[in-house]
Protein backbone atom coordinates (compact mmCIF):
# COMPACT_ATOMS: atom_id res chain seq x y z
CA UNK A 1 0.00 0.00 0.00
CA UNK A 2 1.72 3.74 -1.05
CA UNK A 3 1.42 6.72 1.26
CA UNK A 4 1.29 7.36 5.10
CA UNK A 5 -0.78 4.75 7.24
CA UNK A 6 -3.00 5.59 9.63
CA UNK A 7 -2.05 4.28 12.88
CA UNK A 8 -5.08 4.56 14.90
CA UNK A 9 -8.47 2.79 14.04
CA UNK A 10 -11.23 4.29 12.94
CA UNK A 11 -13.86 4.28 15.86
CA UNK A 12 -17.08 2.60 15.65
CA UNK A 13 -20.09 4.64 16.38
CA UNK A 14 -21.98 3.50 19.87
CA UNK A 15 -25.40 4.37 21.57
CA UNK A 16 -24.73 6.76 24.10
CA UNK A 17 -24.12 5.05 27.84
CA UNK A 18 -27.37 6.81 29.34
CA UNK A 19 -29.28 6.60 26.24
CA UNK A 20 -28.68 2.78 26.18
CA UNK A 21 -28.83 0.97 29.64
CA UNK A 22 -32.62 1.91 28.89
CA UNK A 23 -33.21 -0.22 25.98
CA UNK A 24 -32.08 -3.43 24.50
CA UNK A 25 -30.94 -2.39 21.44
CA UNK A 26 -27.80 -3.53 20.05
CA UNK A 27 -24.66 -0.65 21.50
CA UNK A 28 -22.77 -0.62 18.80
CA UNK A 29 -24.03 0.66 15.59
CA UNK A 30 -21.46 -0.58 12.97
CA UNK A 31 -19.19 0.87 10.37
CA UNK A 32 -20.76 2.90 7.30
CA UNK A 33 -19.48 1.72 4.15
CA UNK A 34 -16.81 4.90 4.23
CA UNK A 35 -15.75 3.84 7.93
CA UNK A 36 -15.10 0.49 6.33
CA UNK A 37 -13.50 1.34 3.18
CA UNK A 38 -11.02 3.92 5.25
CA UNK A 39 -10.91 1.12 8.10
CA UNK A 40 -9.79 -1.29 5.69
CA UNK A 41 -6.74 0.80 3.37
CA UNK A 42 -4.77 0.78 7.15
CA UNK A 43 -4.10 -3.16 6.01
CA UNK A 44 -0.64 -3.73 4.90
CA UNK A 45 -1.59 -7.06 2.99
CA UNK A 46 1.41 -8.50 4.46
CA UNK A 47 2.79 -11.37 1.86
CA UNK A 48 2.91 -13.95 5.31
CA UNK A 49 -0.08 -12.84 7.05
CA UNK A 50 -0.03 -13.49 11.02
CA UNK A 51 -3.69 -12.12 11.10
CA UNK A 52 -5.13 -15.78 9.93
CA UNK A 53 -2.52 -17.92 11.45
CA UNK A 54 -4.64 -16.26 14.44
CA UNK A 55 -8.21 -17.26 13.51
CA UNK A 56 -9.07 -20.68 14.30
CA UNK A 57 -11.32 -20.91 11.32
CA UNK A 58 -8.74 -19.43 8.63
CA UNK A 59 -10.40 -16.68 7.38
CA UNK A 60 -8.77 -14.82 4.52
CA UNK A 61 -8.28 -11.85 5.97
CA UNK A 62 -6.32 -10.00 3.63
CA UNK A 63 -8.57 -11.22 1.29
CA UNK A 64 -11.88 -10.13 2.41
CA UNK A 65 -10.18 -6.88 4.14
CA UNK A 66 -8.62 -6.13 0.25
CA UNK A 67 -12.10 -6.24 -1.04
CA UNK A 68 -13.78 -3.71 1.52
CA UNK A 69 -11.05 -1.14 0.85
CA UNK A 70 -11.60 -1.38 -3.13
CA UNK A 71 -15.71 -1.35 -2.41
CA UNK A 72 -16.18 -4.74 -3.74
CA UNK A 73 -18.14 -5.93 -0.47
CA UNK A 74 -20.11 -8.42 -2.14
CA UNK A 75 -16.71 -9.96 -3.05
CA UNK A 76 -15.56 -9.40 1.07
CA UNK A 77 -18.55 -11.45 1.80
CA UNK A 78 -17.79 -13.86 -0.44
CA UNK A 79 -14.52 -14.87 0.97
CA UNK A 80 -15.04 -14.37 4.71
CA UNK A 81 -18.29 -17.14 3.77
CA UNK A 82 -15.63 -19.69 2.25
CA UNK A 83 -14.25 -20.43 5.72
CA UNK A 84 -16.58 -18.97 8.09
CA UNK A 85 -20.47 -20.30 8.35
CA UNK A 86 -20.92 -17.27 10.89
CA UNK A 87 -20.04 -13.85 10.13
CA UNK A 88 -22.08 -11.60 11.75
CA UNK A 89 -21.53 -12.99 15.27
CA UNK A 90 -18.18 -13.83 14.75
CA UNK A 91 -18.04 -10.22 13.57
CA UNK A 92 -19.38 -8.71 16.98
CA UNK A 93 -18.52 -11.38 19.53
CA UNK A 94 -15.20 -12.98 18.60
CA UNK A 95 -12.15 -11.74 21.11
CA UNK A 96 -10.45 -10.67 18.17
CA UNK A 97 -7.93 -8.95 20.46
CA UNK A 98 -6.50 -11.95 21.61
CA UNK A 99 -6.76 -13.94 17.78
CA UNK A 100 -6.87 -12.21 14.39
CA UNK A 101 -5.77 -8.49 15.47
CA UNK A 102 -3.17 -9.75 18.20
CA UNK A 103 -0.87 -10.80 14.64
CA UNK A 104 -1.39 -7.62 12.80
CA UNK A 105 1.78 -5.93 12.36
CA UNK A 106 0.27 -2.29 12.73
CA UNK A 107 -0.54 -3.11 16.19
CA UNK A 108 3.10 -3.04 16.98
CA UNK A 109 3.26 0.43 16.56
CA UNK A 110 -0.47 1.94 16.72
CA UNK A 111 -3.82 0.10 16.47
CA UNK A 112 -4.23 -3.24 14.75
CA UNK A 113 -6.58 -2.95 11.71
CA UNK A 114 -10.62 -3.26 12.98
CA UNK A 115 -10.76 -6.94 11.22
CA UNK A 116 -13.72 -7.77 13.64
CA UNK A 117 -15.54 -4.79 12.57
CA UNK A 118 -15.26 -5.25 9.20
CA UNK A 119 -15.99 -8.66 9.34
CA UNK A 120 -19.79 -7.01 10.73
CA UNK A 121 -19.50 -4.82 7.93
CA UNK A 122 -19.82 -7.24 5.22
CA UNK A 123 -21.82 -9.23 6.85
CA UNK A 124 -24.51 -6.80 7.95
CA UNK A 125 -24.30 -5.13 4.18
CA UNK A 126 -24.75 -8.57 2.85
CA UNK A 127 -27.85 -8.92 4.89
CA UNK A 128 -28.68 -5.40 3.85
CA UNK A 129 -28.47 -6.18 0.34
CA UNK A 130 -30.59 -9.34 0.52
CA UNK A 131 -27.53 -10.73 -1.50
CA UNK A 132 -27.21 -13.87 0.54
CA UNK A 133 -27.88 -16.67 -1.10
CA UNK A 134 -26.85 -20.48 -0.79
CA UNK A 135 -24.02 -22.18 -2.77
CA UNK A 136 -24.71 -25.12 -4.81
CA UNK A 137 -24.91 -28.09 -3.36
CA UNK A 138 -23.55 -31.30 -4.73
CA UNK A 139 -25.98 -34.31 -5.11
CA UNK A 140 -26.87 -35.89 -1.55
CA UNK A 141 -23.97 -38.45 -1.25
CA UNK A 142 -26.19 -40.76 0.61
CA UNK A 143 -24.27 -40.44 4.08
CA UNK A 144 -26.38 -38.99 6.92
CA UNK A 145 -25.18 -37.28 9.60
CA UNK A 146 -27.01 -36.23 13.46
CA UNK A 147 -25.98 -33.47 14.59
CA UNK A 148 -26.54 -32.87 18.43
CA UNK A 149 -27.08 -29.07 19.15
CA UNK A 150 -27.57 -25.89 17.45
CA UNK A 151 -24.32 -23.75 18.85
CA UNK A 152 -21.60 -22.84 16.86
CA UNK A 153 -20.24 -25.94 17.21
CA UNK A 154 -22.95 -27.93 15.15
CA UNK A 155 -24.29 -24.91 13.13
CA UNK A 156 -20.62 -25.49 11.92
CA UNK A 157 -20.66 -29.24 11.39
CA UNK A 158 -23.59 -29.23 9.85
CA UNK A 159 -22.87 -26.24 7.41
CA UNK A 160 -19.37 -27.93 6.51
CA UNK A 161 -20.84 -31.37 5.13
CA UNK A 162 -24.27 -30.03 4.00
CA UNK A 163 -21.70 -28.49 1.56
CA UNK A 164 -19.89 -31.66 1.02
CA UNK A 165 -23.21 -33.56 -0.26
CA UNK A 166 -24.04 -35.08 2.99
CA UNK A 167 -27.97 -35.36 4.49
CA UNK A 168 -27.57 -33.54 7.69
CA UNK A 169 -30.40 -33.73 10.55
CA UNK A 170 -29.66 -30.96 13.61
CA UNK A 171 -31.45 -31.87 17.08
CA UNK A 172 -31.93 -29.32 19.36
CA UNK A 173 -33.36 -29.24 22.86
CA UNK A 174 -34.71 -26.12 23.31
CA UNK A 175 -37.39 -24.36 21.38
CA UNK A 176 -35.04 -22.40 19.27
CA UNK A 177 -31.94 -22.83 17.70
CA UNK A 178 -28.55 -20.92 18.13
CA UNK A 179 -27.20 -22.62 21.29
CA UNK A 180 -25.63 -19.81 23.80
CA UNK A 181 -26.01 -17.03 20.70
CA UNK A 182 -29.12 -17.24 21.36
CA UNK A 183 -30.09 -17.93 24.96
CA UNK A 184 -26.89 -16.71 26.68
CA UNK A 185 -25.27 -13.69 24.53
CA UNK A 186 -28.22 -10.54 24.95
CA UNK A 187 -29.97 -8.87 22.28
CA UNK A 188 -28.01 -5.46 23.43
CA UNK A 189 -24.51 -7.64 22.17
CA UNK A 190 -25.82 -9.85 19.84
CA UNK A 191 -29.13 -9.19 17.96
CA UNK A 192 -31.43 -12.49 17.93
CA UNK A 193 -32.94 -11.32 14.18
CA UNK A 194 -29.06 -11.96 13.28
CA UNK A 195 -28.61 -15.11 14.66
CA UNK A 196 -32.46 -16.45 13.40
CA UNK A 197 -30.43 -15.21 10.17
CA UNK A 198 -27.06 -17.13 10.40
CA UNK A 199 -29.43 -20.41 11.50
CA UNK A 200 -31.68 -19.67 8.10
CA UNK A 201 -28.59 -19.76 6.16
CA UNK A 202 -27.65 -23.19 7.81
CA UNK A 203 -31.25 -24.72 6.59
CA UNK A 204 -31.24 -23.27 3.43
CA UNK A 205 -28.07 -25.97 2.51
CA UNK A 206 -30.79 -28.44 2.59
CA UNK A 207 -29.87 -29.15 6.99
CA UNK A 208 -33.41 -30.14 9.01
CA UNK A 209 -33.62 -28.85 11.78
CA UNK A 210 -35.74 -30.65 14.84
CA UNK A 211 -36.51 -28.61 17.81
CA UNK A 212 -37.48 -29.70 21.52
CA UNK A 213 -35.58 -32.76 20.89
CA UNK A 214 -33.88 -33.66 24.01
CA UNK A 215 -31.15 -36.39 22.76
CA UNK A 216 -30.33 -38.68 25.90
CA UNK A 217 -34.35 -38.61 26.52
CA UNK A 218 -36.56 -38.31 23.39
CA UNK A 219 -33.77 -40.69 21.61
CA UNK A 220 -30.86 -41.96 22.60
CA UNK A 221 -26.98 -41.53 20.72
CA UNK A 222 -27.21 -45.91 20.24
CA UNK A 223 -30.40 -45.06 18.72
CA UNK A 224 -29.72 -42.38 17.10
CA UNK A 225 -26.63 -44.53 15.20
CA UNK A 226 -29.54 -46.96 13.85
CA UNK A 227 -30.57 -43.97 11.44
CA UNK A 228 -27.18 -41.92 10.86
CA UNK A 229 -23.52 -43.05 9.82
CA UNK A 230 -22.39 -40.44 12.35
CA UNK A 231 -23.46 -38.83 14.90
CA UNK A 232 -21.84 -35.22 16.59
CA UNK A 233 -22.57 -33.92 19.76
CA UNK A 234 -22.00 -30.26 20.40
CA UNK A 235 -24.03 -29.76 23.14
CA UNK A 236 -22.09 -27.14 24.69
CA UNK A 237 -21.66 -26.53 28.35
CA UNK A 238 -24.84 -25.47 29.96
CA UNK A 239 -24.57 -26.58 33.50
CA UNK A 240 -24.50 -23.87 35.63
CA UNK A 241 -21.76 -23.91 38.81
CA UNK A 242 -22.76 -22.03 41.75
CA UNK A 243 -20.28 -20.89 45.25
CA UNK A 244 -21.18 -23.85 47.16
CA UNK A 245 -21.84 -21.27 50.05
CA UNK A 246 -24.83 -20.98 52.56
CA UNK A 247 -28.05 -19.18 51.40
CA UNK A 248 -28.08 -19.98 47.59
CA UNK A 249 -31.70 -21.53 47.75
CA UNK A 250 -32.83 -17.73 48.78
CA UNK A 251 -35.62 -16.45 46.25
CA UNK A 252 -33.19 -14.06 44.19
CA UNK A 253 -30.54 -16.35 43.78
CA UNK A 254 -29.83 -17.29 40.03
CA UNK A 255 -27.27 -18.74 37.84
CA UNK A 256 -26.45 -16.66 34.88
CA UNK A 257 -28.07 -19.22 32.81
CA UNK A 258 -31.35 -19.21 34.00
CA UNK A 259 -31.19 -15.39 34.45
CA UNK A 260 -29.79 -14.75 30.83
CA UNK A 261 -32.14 -17.68 29.63
CA UNK A 262 -35.34 -16.12 31.00
CA UNK A 263 -34.36 -12.66 29.47
CA UNK A 264 -33.18 -13.70 26.14
CA UNK A 265 -35.29 -16.90 25.41
CA UNK A 266 -38.04 -16.43 26.94
CA UNK A 267 -37.86 -12.67 26.32
CA UNK A 268 -38.82 -11.64 30.15
CA UNK A 269 -37.75 -8.06 29.23
CA UNK A 270 -40.59 -7.82 27.20
CA UNK A 271 -43.26 -9.00 30.15
CA UNK A 272 -46.11 -8.53 30.04
CA UNK A 273 -45.92 -8.89 26.03
CA UNK A 274 -44.13 -11.95 27.16
CA UNK A 275 -45.12 -14.11 29.95
CA UNK A 276 -41.83 -14.91 31.58
CA UNK A 277 -41.45 -12.61 34.28
CA UNK A 278 -37.81 -11.39 35.48
CA UNK A 279 -38.27 -9.99 38.54
CA UNK A 280 -37.18 -6.09 39.05
CA UNK A 281 -34.58 -5.83 41.85
CA UNK A 282 -33.00 -2.69 43.26
CA UNK A 283 -29.70 -3.88 44.11
CA UNK A 284 -27.78 -6.45 42.12
CA UNK A 285 -24.87 -8.45 42.74
CA UNK A 286 -22.92 -10.25 40.03
CA UNK A 287 -20.26 -12.63 41.09
CA UNK A 288 -17.57 -13.88 38.06
CA UNK A 289 -15.55 -11.29 35.60
CA UNK A 290 -16.10 -12.73 32.23
CA UNK A 291 -17.98 -12.25 29.52
CA UNK A 292 -21.31 -13.96 31.14
CA UNK A 293 -20.47 -11.74 34.23
CA UNK A 294 -20.55 -8.85 32.26
CA UNK A 295 -23.58 -9.46 30.08
CA UNK A 296 -25.63 -10.04 33.40
CA UNK A 297 -24.84 -6.83 35.01
CA UNK A 298 -25.35 -4.90 32.21
CA UNK A 299 -28.52 -7.04 31.68
CA UNK A 300 -29.68 -6.52 35.18
CA UNK A 301 -29.35 -2.03 34.68
CA UNK A 302 -31.73 -2.74 31.39
CA UNK A 303 -34.05 -4.44 33.98
CA UNK A 304 -34.15 -1.50 36.17
CA UNK A 305 -31.87 -2.14 39.08
CA UNK A 306 -30.69 1.03 40.19
CA UNK A 307 -27.03 0.07 41.33
CA UNK A 308 -25.68 -3.58 40.21
CA UNK A 309 -22.05 -4.69 40.93
CA UNK A 310 -19.54 -7.28 39.59
CA UNK A 311 -18.32 -8.44 42.56
CA UNK A 312 -14.84 -10.60 41.92
CA UNK A 313 -12.17 -12.09 43.98
CA UNK A 314 -9.26 -11.13 41.78
CA UNK A 315 -8.20 -7.70 40.54
CA UNK A 316 -8.97 -5.49 37.24
CA UNK A 317 -5.92 -6.52 35.48
CA UNK A 318 -7.30 -10.47 35.68
CA UNK A 319 -10.84 -10.25 34.85
CA UNK A 320 -11.25 -12.08 31.52
CA UNK A 321 -14.09 -10.64 30.10
CA UNK A 322 -13.25 -8.85 26.57
CA UNK A 323 -11.81 -5.68 27.46
CA UNK A 324 -14.51 -3.38 24.82
CA UNK A 325 -16.80 -5.86 27.29
CA UNK A 326 -15.47 -4.25 30.79
CA UNK A 327 -15.25 -0.73 29.29
CA UNK A 328 -19.03 -0.69 28.33
CA UNK A 329 -19.92 -1.83 31.04
CA UNK A 330 -17.61 0.59 33.25
CA UNK A 331 -19.26 3.13 30.84
CA UNK A 332 -23.15 2.06 31.87
CA UNK A 333 -22.51 2.69 35.56
CA UNK A 334 -21.54 -1.48 36.74
CA UNK A 335 -19.93 -1.07 40.22
CA UNK A 336 -16.53 -3.27 40.26
CA UNK A 337 -15.74 -4.57 43.82
CA UNK A 338 -12.93 -6.13 43.09
CA UNK A 339 -10.53 -8.49 45.62
CA UNK A 340 -14.28 -9.52 47.53
CA UNK A 341 -15.64 -13.23 47.77
CA UNK A 342 -18.68 -13.37 48.79
CA UNK A 343 -19.31 -16.51 51.60
CA UNK A 344 -22.78 -16.12 52.57
CA UNK A 345 -26.18 -15.09 51.64
CA UNK A 346 -28.46 -14.08 54.02
CA UNK A 347 -32.35 -13.43 53.48
CA UNK A 348 -35.27 -12.10 55.39
CA UNK A 349 -38.23 -13.99 57.45
CA UNK A 350 -40.23 -14.44 53.43
CA UNK A 351 -36.96 -16.70 52.02
CA UNK A 352 -35.98 -13.43 49.47
CA UNK A 353 -32.17 -12.16 49.65
CA UNK A 354 -31.51 -9.01 51.48
CA UNK A 355 -27.76 -9.06 52.02
CA UNK A 356 -24.04 -10.91 51.24
CA UNK A 357 -21.40 -11.19 53.55
CA UNK A 358 -18.17 -10.88 51.44
CA UNK A 359 -14.72 -11.18 52.55
CA UNK A 360 -11.62 -8.95 51.05
CA UNK A 361 -8.41 -10.83 49.05
CA UNK A 362 -5.45 -10.26 48.10
CA UNK A 363 -3.33 -11.21 45.22
CA UNK A 364 -0.76 -14.09 46.52
CA UNK A 365 1.45 -16.19 44.05
CA UNK A 366 0.57 -16.76 40.07
CA UNK A 367 -1.26 -20.24 40.25
CA UNK A 368 -1.78 -22.91 37.69
CA UNK A 369 -3.51 -20.23 34.97
CA UNK A 370 -0.55 -17.80 35.13
CA UNK A 371 -2.84 -15.33 37.29
CA UNK A 372 -2.02 -14.84 40.15
CA UNK A 373 -3.67 -16.40 42.65
CA UNK A 374 -6.20 -14.71 45.34
CA UNK A 375 -5.79 -15.61 48.84
CA UNK A 376 -8.31 -14.55 51.63
CA UNK A 377 -7.64 -12.15 54.21
CA UNK A 378 -8.56 -13.01 57.89
CA UNK A 379 -11.23 -11.37 59.82
CA UNK A 380 -12.29 -9.27 57.14
CA UNK A 381 -15.62 -9.77 56.61
CA UNK A 382 -18.24 -6.94 55.91
CA UNK A 383 -21.89 -7.21 54.38
CA UNK A 384 -23.36 -5.28 50.98
CA UNK A 385 -27.29 -4.96 51.19
CA UNK A 386 -28.51 -6.78 47.54
CA UNK A 387 -31.84 -8.02 46.64
CA UNK A 388 -31.11 -10.36 43.90
CA UNK A 389 -27.41 -12.35 43.06
CA UNK A 390 -26.27 -14.00 40.07
CA UNK A 391 -23.70 -16.38 39.89
CA UNK A 392 -21.50 -16.42 36.72
CA UNK A 393 -18.55 -17.88 37.50
CA UNK A 394 -18.49 -20.79 34.92
CA UNK A 395 -20.46 -24.19 33.74
CA UNK A 396 -20.00 -27.78 33.11
CA UNK A 397 -21.53 -29.75 30.08
CA UNK A 398 -24.76 -30.85 31.23
CA UNK A 399 -24.49 -35.10 32.28
CA UNK A 400 -27.37 -36.25 30.21
CA UNK A 401 -25.28 -37.42 26.94
CA UNK A 402 -22.75 -39.80 28.74
CA UNK A 403 -25.13 -40.58 31.51
CA UNK A 404 -27.00 -42.46 28.22
CA UNK A 405 -24.24 -43.35 26.07
CA UNK A 406 -22.76 -46.42 27.23
CA UNK A 407 -18.76 -46.44 26.62
CA UNK A 408 -18.19 -42.42 26.44
CA UNK A 409 -15.82 -41.14 28.24
CA UNK A 410 -16.09 -38.00 29.89
CA UNK A 411 -13.19 -36.12 31.97
CA UNK A 412 -13.48 -35.09 35.64
CA UNK A 413 -15.83 -31.93 34.80
CA UNK A 414 -17.80 -33.90 32.50
CA UNK A 415 -16.71 -32.84 29.51
CA UNK A 416 -16.04 -35.34 26.93
CA UNK A 417 -12.86 -36.69 25.73
CA UNK A 418 -11.83 -37.00 22.55
CA UNK A 419 -8.67 -37.38 19.93
CA UNK A 420 -7.60 -33.38 19.79
CA UNK A 421 -6.71 -34.24 15.91
CA UNK A 422 -10.13 -35.83 15.00
CA UNK A 423 -12.63 -34.59 17.46
CA UNK A 424 -13.28 -38.81 17.49
CA UNK A 425 -15.02 -39.99 20.92
CA UNK A 426 -14.48 -43.31 22.71
CA UNK A 427 -17.61 -44.35 20.79
CA UNK A 428 -17.15 -45.91 17.40
CA UNK A 429 -18.69 -43.10 14.77
CA UNK A 430 -19.42 -40.59 17.53
CA UNK A 431 -17.68 -36.98 17.31
CA UNK A 432 -17.84 -34.13 19.83
CA UNK A 433 -16.50 -30.69 19.80
CA UNK A 434 -17.00 -27.20 21.20
CA UNK A 435 -17.78 -26.51 24.82
CA UNK A 436 -18.77 -29.78 25.70
CA UNK A 437 -14.98 -30.63 25.17
CA UNK A 438 -13.25 -27.95 25.82
CA UNK A 439 -15.84 -26.50 29.43
CA UNK A 440 -16.71 -22.95 28.50
CA UNK A 441 -14.65 -21.52 26.05
CA UNK A 442 -15.32 -19.10 22.66
CA UNK A 443 -17.54 -18.93 19.85
CA UNK A 444 -14.87 -19.41 17.37
CA UNK A 445 -13.15 -21.87 19.35
CA UNK A 446 -16.30 -24.13 19.14
CA UNK A 447 -16.24 -23.44 15.32
CA UNK A 448 -12.86 -24.31 14.86
CA UNK A 449 -13.51 -27.36 16.48
CA UNK A 450 -16.92 -28.23 13.87
CA UNK A 451 -14.52 -27.45 11.13
CA UNK A 452 -12.22 -29.71 12.21
CA UNK A 453 -14.51 -32.40 13.11
CA UNK A 454 -16.66 -32.20 10.27
CA UNK A 455 -12.78 -33.25 7.86
CA UNK A 456 -12.39 -36.22 10.15
CA UNK A 457 -16.36 -37.30 9.68
CA UNK A 458 -15.65 -36.99 5.82
CA UNK A 459 -12.47 -38.66 6.17
CA UNK A 460 -13.95 -41.54 8.23
CA UNK A 461 -16.77 -42.39 6.00
CA UNK A 462 -15.39 -41.20 2.43
CA UNK A 463 -12.88 -43.65 3.65
CA UNK A 464 -15.34 -46.49 5.16
P1 LIG B 1 -23.57 -24.01 22.76
O1 LIG B 1 -23.55 -22.67 22.14
O2 LIG B 1 -23.78 -24.11 24.22
O3 LIG B 1 -24.70 -24.86 22.03
C1 LIG B 1 -25.04 -26.15 22.48
C2 LIG B 1 -26.48 -26.45 22.10
O4 LIG B 1 -26.75 -27.82 22.37
C3 LIG B 1 -27.50 -25.66 22.89
O5 LIG B 1 -28.43 -25.04 22.01
C4 LIG B 1 -28.19 -26.69 23.77
O6 LIG B 1 -29.55 -26.38 24.04
C5 LIG B 1 -28.05 -27.93 22.91
N1 LIG B 1 -28.12 -29.17 23.69
C6 LIG B 1 -27.56 -29.43 24.90
N2 LIG B 1 -27.85 -30.66 25.29
C7 LIG B 1 -28.62 -31.22 24.30
C8 LIG B 1 -29.25 -32.47 24.14
N3 LIG B 1 -29.15 -33.43 25.07
N4 LIG B 1 -29.99 -32.69 23.02
C9 LIG B 1 -30.11 -31.71 22.06
N5 LIG B 1 -29.54 -30.51 22.18
C10 LIG B 1 -28.80 -30.27 23.29
N6 LIG B 1 -17.83 -16.50 23.35
C11 LIG B 1 -17.20 -15.58 22.58
O7 LIG B 1 -16.42 -15.96 21.70
N7 LIG B 1 -17.41 -14.24 22.73
C12 LIG B 1 -18.30 -13.77 23.63
O8 LIG B 1 -18.46 -12.56 23.73
C13 LIG B 1 -19.01 -14.70 24.44
N8 LIG B 1 -19.93 -14.29 25.33
C14 LIG B 1 -20.66 -15.21 26.04
C15 LIG B 1 -21.68 -14.77 26.87
C16 LIG B 1 -22.46 -15.69 27.54
C17 LIG B 1 -23.57 -15.20 28.41
C18 LIG B 1 -22.17 -17.08 27.45
C19 LIG B 1 -22.98 -18.10 28.23
C20 LIG B 1 -21.14 -17.53 26.65
C21 LIG B 1 -20.39 -16.60 25.92
N9 LIG B 1 -19.38 -17.01 25.06
C22 LIG B 1 -18.72 -16.08 24.27
C23 LIG B 1 -19.04 -18.45 24.92
C24 LIG B 1 -19.64 -19.06 23.64
O9 LIG B 1 -20.95 -18.61 23.45
C25 LIG B 1 -19.56 -20.56 23.70
O10 LIG B 1 -18.20 -20.93 23.86
C26 LIG B 1 -20.11 -21.22 22.41
O11 LIG B 1 -21.45 -20.86 22.19
C27 LIG B 1 -19.98 -22.75 22.47
O12 LIG B 1 -20.58 -23.30 21.35
P2 LIG B 1 -21.12 -24.80 21.35
O13 LIG B 1 -21.71 -25.00 20.00
O14 LIG B 1 -20.05 -25.71 21.81
O15 LIG B 1 -22.24 -24.85 22.47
Amino acid sequence: MAGKVELVRLPMPKQEPRERVRNFDEVALGYTAELARDEASRCLGCKKPACVAGCPVGVDIPGFVGCVAAGDFAAGIRKVKETNALPAVCGRVCPQEEQCESGCLLGKKGDPVAIGRLERFVADWEAEEGAGEAPPLPPFNRLRVAVVGSGPAGITVAADLALLGYEVTMFEALHEAGGVLTYGIPEFRLPKAIVRREVQYVRSLSVDLRLDFVVGKTRTIDRLQEDFDAVFVGAGAGLPWFLDIPGENLNGVYSANEYLTRCNLMSGFRFPAFDTPLKRSARVAVFGGGNVAMDSARTALRLGADEVHIVYRRSHDELPARAEEVENAEEEGVIFDFLTLPVRLIGDDRGWLTRLECRRMELGEPDASGRRRPVEVMNSEFMMDMNASVCAIGNSPNPLIPMTTPGLEVGKRGNIVVDDESGRTSRDRVWAGGDVVTGAATVISAMGAGRKVARSIHEALTEA
